[in-house]
C-alpha cells in the first residue's frame, strides 16, 4: 500500500463516525421476545412446583409458607438460569414471565443473583428465618 493511500485512510478514519454503537451510552431497545430476567407473580400460584421441578438448572425454589393460604415465596437463582423459558411454558397459571427489558444482569457481587419473589411480608419472613442464601427452605 502506498504511503499516501495509507495516510488518507488514517485521516478518513479519524473524522468518520464509528460503525459500532456507543453502548452503554446509547441503548437500543431489546427485541420483544428476548428472554431476560424471570419474574414471578404469586397471586395465581397453586404451589404445584412444576416450574422448579422441571428447571434444568435448578434455578428455582418454591418456598411454601402456607399452602392453604397460598403463601409462597419464589427464590430465583439468576446466576444459574439458562433462560430456556421452560418454567414459563410449564406454568399453566401465567405466574412466570421473562422481561425483555431486563437483560443487563451483570453484577460485581453475588447478592443480586439470589432474588426473592412474593408478597413483602412473606419475603421478610423467609429472609428472617434464613440468613444464608444457600440455606434450605422451610418445611
Ligand atoms: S428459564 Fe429455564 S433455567 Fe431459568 S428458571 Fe426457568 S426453567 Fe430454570
Ligand atoms: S408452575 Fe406456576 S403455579 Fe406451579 S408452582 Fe410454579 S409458578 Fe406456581
Amino acid at each position: 500500500m502506498k504511503i499516501v493511500t495509507m495516510l488518507k485512510d488514517v485521516v478518513r478514519s479519524l473524522v468518520k463516525r464509528p460503525f459500532t454503537r456507543p453502548y452503554p451510552r446509547e441503548k437500543q431497545p431489546a427485541p420483544e421476545r428476548l428472554r431476560g430476567k424471570l419474574h414471578y407473580n404469586p397471586e395465581k400460584c397453586t404451589g404445584c412446583c412444576l416450574c422448579s421441578m422441571e428447571c434444568p438448572a435448578n434455578a428455582l425454589e418454591l418456598i411454601t409458607l402456607d399452602k392453604k393460604e397460598k403463601r409462597f415465596v419464589m427464590r430465583y437463582h439468576l446466576d444459574r438460569c439458562t433462560y430456556c423459558a421452560q418454567c414459563v411454558q410449564n406454568c399453566r397459571f401465567g405466574c412466570l414471565e421473562m422481561s425483555p427489558a431486563e437483560w443487563e444482569l451483570a453484577a460485581a457481587s453475588k447478592e443480586p443473583f439470589t432474588i426473592y419473589y412474593g408478597n413483602e411480608e412473606d419475603v421478610a419472613t423467609v429472609l428472617a428465618k434464613h440468613t444464608g442464601t444457600d440455606a434450605e427452605p422451610p418445611g
